[in-house]
């Protein structure tokens, strides 16, 4: 074992001793969280980038704790995946979307397309194409209004599975967008055997396109490249004028962030962004 001197080791466990009971007490409080509806979404709206005309949102899941307050997604969504109450709490998030999205159409509202994230366990499980399909009938929302968010990494993790996956998804109509785009490390002879409709830039790459040349190449070429493919596009994370005018002068289809809209809640959707049916 590696020698480690007694302060390091002192500090290292008081370390320790905070991250680990944090992570226990989330652990616990997940589980009840789910059944005393301690879960809600938020949605953030996805825009054309010239028209800014409302093409979608995406759902975004938000925690607030009785006492611990608001946990941010990226606090127990690993841990989720980890002890595996993702697969009910996926499926929580799909159907609350799909029923929010009917009670829109119900209230006359333009149809936006529904963009939800999945977890690399929901991707996995078998039965997924089953139980979406199920909640589509249920809520009888058309496959075209349901996009799946699915992260480059968790394609890249099994390629040739990945494929087969999304072929089952695409055939039965449901839209495909390949999320945190360049950070996963697909290569150019995976991204064309991958069957989907959209590409989201990473905003990793969006942050400093205002003045970043590099940041500029990779986007301008992502864009040119989804392009040839057939995919469209959506830049991610668009706080600032200059980066919306990169994105237009460099035919990004759509856009979401902070300088559109943060995420809200269902109510302030319906009062500023979606649109009655003319
Ligand atoms: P993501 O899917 O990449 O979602 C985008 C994140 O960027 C969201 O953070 C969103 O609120 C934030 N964002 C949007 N516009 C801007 C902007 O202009 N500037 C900045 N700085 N941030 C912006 P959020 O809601 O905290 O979610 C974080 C991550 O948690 C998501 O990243 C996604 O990976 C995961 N997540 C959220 N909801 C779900 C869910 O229902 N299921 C699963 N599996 N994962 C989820
Ligand atoms: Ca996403
Ligand atoms: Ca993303
Ligand atoms: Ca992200």
């Amino acid at each position: 074992a590696k020698q480690i001197g007694i302060d390091t080791y002192l500090f290292f466990d008081n370390e320790m001793q905070l991250n680990v009971s944090r992570i226990l007490k989330i652990d616990s409080a997940m589980h009840e969280a789910l059944t005393q509806k301690q879960f809600y979404l938020e949605y953030q709206p996805q825009v054309d980038i010239q028209t800014k005309r409302l093409k979608g949102v995406e759902a975004l899941i938000r925690w607030k704790h009785p006492e611990m307050g608001i946990i941010p997604p990226l606090d127990f969504i690993p841990q989720a995946e980890s002890n595996g109450l993702i697969l009910p709490l996926g499926e929580w998030v799909l159907e609350t979307a799909l029923k929010q999205l009917r009670s829109w159409l119900d209230k006359g509202f333009q149809p936006v397309v529904m963009a939800v994230n999945l977890s690399a366990l929901q991707f996995k499980n078998e039965g997924l194409d089953k139980s979406i399909e199920a909640l589509l009938k249920k809520y009888e929302i058309p496959p075209e209004y349901l996009e799946l968010e699915l992260t480059e990494s968790m394609m890249m993790e099994n390629p040739t599975r990945a494929i087969t996956a999304l072929n089952k998804l695409h055939a039965k109509g449901i839209r495909l967008a390949i999320d945190d785009f360049g950070t996963g490390y697909s290569s150019l002879s995976y991204l064309k055997q991958f069957n989907i409709h959209k590409l989201k830039i990473d905003q990793s790459f969006v942050r400093d396109i205002a003045t970043n040349d590099d940041d500029r190449a990779i986007v301008s070429a992502i864009i040119q490249m989804a392009e040839s493919l057939g995919y469209s596009t959506i830049a991610e994370g668009v706080e600032t004028d200059a980066q919306l005018e990169f994105l237009q002068q460099n035919s990004c289809d759509e856009y979401q962030g902070y300088g559109f809209s943060r995420p809200v809640l269902a109510e302030v959707m319906e009062e500023k962004f979606l649109s009655a049916k003319g």
